[in-house]
């Protein structure tokens, strides 16, 4: 299973990758958690994304498609990968058919910007394994401690609300359109992303052919 989730940021990619990934035995490929980790080590490509990254612009497609390409030969993709905040270009969604990746399917989950601003402003990460929270929706079960590896959360630089609205502009612009590319392949499904993260969950499933 070679799952894309599109969205704007904001939406629940992460929430719902986590979950996903858990019950289907296959990897989450995040670019947006591996550029944070590259930033956290000082890679030279954590250095050239930051400034990208802190402005809510999007990273070069050559750096995206050269950390892509390496990751999904790894072994652990042997059996199929999510892919979450990739591809946010056409560019990218062209890259990756020229590697032979075939996608099976594409889920949107779809809400609308005045709630994502809303949203994007409880939002709190892991800073070390990347997992996702939100302080009134999907609260960890320890005040500002990472249910998943123990470790402290934190706010996100680019979760500021003018980096958030730059964001929400990109995605509209570059990544929205998307949405053509795949539904012209047969692939795009479309969820309701602004309901109960378990509704989500369950309609993701059942778009996937996998509900109960
Ligand atoms: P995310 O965690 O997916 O919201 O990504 C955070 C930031 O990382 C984005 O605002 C971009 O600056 C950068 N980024 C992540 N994935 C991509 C991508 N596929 N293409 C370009 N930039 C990306």
């Amino acid at each position: 299973m070679k799952l894309i989730l599109l969205g704007a940021p904001g939406a629940g990619k992460g929430t719902q990758a986590e979950t996903i990934s858990k019950e289907l035995g296959i990897p989450t490929i995040s670019t947006g958690n591996m550029l944070r980790e590259a930033i956290q080590n000082q890679t030279p490509i954590g250095l050239e994304a930051k400034r990208f990254m802190d402005n809510g612009q999007l990273v070069p497609d050559d750096v995206i498609i050269g950390i892509v390409e390496e990751r999904v030969a790894r072994d652990d993709c042997r059996n199929g990968y999510i892919l979450d905040g990739v591809p946010r270009t056409i560019a990218q969604a062209e890259a990756l058919e020229r590697f032979g990746v075939t996608i099976d399917n594409v889920v949107s989950i779809e809400i609308e910007d005045a709630v994502i601003e809303k949203r994007m402003s409880g939002r709190r990460v892991c800073g070390r394994c990347g997992a996702s929270y939100h302080i009134t929706a999907n609260p960890p079960k320890t005040d500002g401690v990472c249910d998943s590896c123990g470790s402290e959360l934190v706010i996100r630089k680019d979760d500021r609300p003018e980096t958030v609205r730059e964001r929400l502009e990109v995605y509209h612009r570059l990544t929205e359109p998307l949405k053509g590319f795949y539904e012209a392949r047969g692939k795009l499904r479309i969820v309701n992303g602004n309901q109960p993260i378990e509704t989500v969950h369950r309609e993701i499933l059942t778009a996937l052919g996998k509900g109960v």
